[in-house]
């Protein structure tokens, strides 16, 4: 199988802490094996980030890592974070720090994650298959304003603090741009969530929003406040096509979203700005199943079909991925975060079994 050319491409590798190695291993095979496949050159290099960086150099992201990403074409990342860090907050140097600080390096402002569900696991949501089936829904989640990155405070006795939810209008025009610009390649819906009855940055927000939707008349614009959107999205979750929404509010919705899709561990996400793109699943560094084997790498190999679509405009090798996926499940294979009291214990596989199985359908 070959296709119109040759591409080649530097792809950096952040495995970081937790499952994030165990599954990472699993996109870049994938990778590697499109690679071979259709011919394209990926080379590989391995960067650190997270609590294992802090441990091995003191930083959570080494000046030699960020060096590393700003010359690369594309990143495939896995998670960070320990559990030492989330039993201690007081801890000064942190790994999620390494990750805000990649994203404001590189200028990752927009985090997409497409929320599908396989057919084959229809079965494995919470949510009934008839509020499930056709469930389509692109999220635009803005990744470097918010609280995230807005002044911390602490008073001098420790016992008030606050952080600043802050947007300027060109941070929610840019993203909006890019969310507007998907909705008109789909169903042509945009829901925008905030907070507006309530919250300035949101009714900042929501005025950019509107503003910008003249510019996409063929898109239908809809505004929801967040509390509402939580709710519909688990109620009716096919009314959604793309959804766009701030840093906070997007992280706690596509968690929730996540298991329309069945599982943390069938997410992939992209953050892309205006050069390299960074791929990662949505998951985080799972301690309570780290190094048992169990964890689903599908997320991590569905970023890789990301990262080939969106960075590297190779539409073909990312579907032959999807595909490979869809296969695998269709056979009956599943991991334990996707399994059902009906699912066979043989079918039942551990993270490298059903990698292998994927890769080699691709
Ligand atoms: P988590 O996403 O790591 O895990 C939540 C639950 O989902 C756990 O029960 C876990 O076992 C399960 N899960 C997650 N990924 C899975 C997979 N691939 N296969 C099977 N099951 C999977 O979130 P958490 O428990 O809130 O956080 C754990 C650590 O990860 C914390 O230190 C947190 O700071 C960090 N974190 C990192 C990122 C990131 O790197 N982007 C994101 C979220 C959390």
């Amino acid at each position: 199988m070959k296709t119109e050319g040759l591409v080649k491409k530097n792809i950096l590798v952040i495995p970081g802490d937790g499952i994030g190695p165990e599954v990472t291993a699993w996109g870049q095979a994938a990778l590697e094996k499109i690679a071979e496949a259709y011919q394209h050159e990926f080379h590989f290099s391995s960067g650190s980030m997270g609590h294992v960086a802090i441990e091995a150099m003191g930083n959570p992201l080494p000046d030699e890592t960020l060096e590393m990403a700003r010359k690369s074409d594309a990143i495939l990342f896995g998670a960070i974070g320990h559990i030492k860090y989330d039993l201690d907050p007081s801890l000064k140097i942190r790994p999620e720090q390494g990750l805000l600080k990649i994203r404001k390096e590189l200028g990752l402002y927009a985090n997409i994650r497409p929320i599908k569900l396989f057919d084959e696991l229809l079965e494995a949501s919470p949510l009934k298959p008839e509020i499930l089936r056709g469930a389509d829904i692109l999220f635009f989640r803005e990744l470097t304003g918010d609280v995230y990155f807005g002044k911390k405070e602490r008073s001098a006795d420790g016992n008030t603090a606050s952080d600043l939810m802050v947007y300027s209008r060109y941070e929610v025009e840019r993203i909006a741009h890019k969310a507007y610009q998907a909705a008109s390649t789909r169903r042509k819906k945009l829901c925008s969530v905030d907070k507006a009855n309530v919250l300035e940055s949101s009714r900042l927000w929501r005025e950019t929003v509107q503003d910008i939707s003249i510019q996409y008349p063929e898109v239908e614009t809809e505004h929801l406040f967040v509390d509402n959107a939580a709710m519909q999205l688990i109620h009716s979750p096919r009314r959604f096509d793309v959804i766009l929404t701030g840093n906070l509010f997007g992280d706690i919705l596509t968690d929730e979203a996540s298991q329309i899709a069945g599982s943390m561990g069938m997410l992939a996400s992209a953050s892309l700005g205006d050069t390299i793109g960074f791929y990662e699943p949505i998951h985080g560094s799972a301690h309570d199943i780290a190094g048992k084997k169990m964890a689903n790498p599908i997320a991590s190999i569905l970023s890789a079909a990301l990262m080939l679509d969106l960075s590297f405009s190779l539409k073909k090798e990312s579907n032959s991925i999807i595909q490979a996926v869809s296969r695998v499940l269709k056979e009956g294979f599943r991991t334990n975060d996707i399994a059902n009291s009906e699912t066979p214990s043989h079918n039942i596989l551990r993270t490298d079994e059903i990698g292998a199985k994927i890769v080699e359908q691709i």
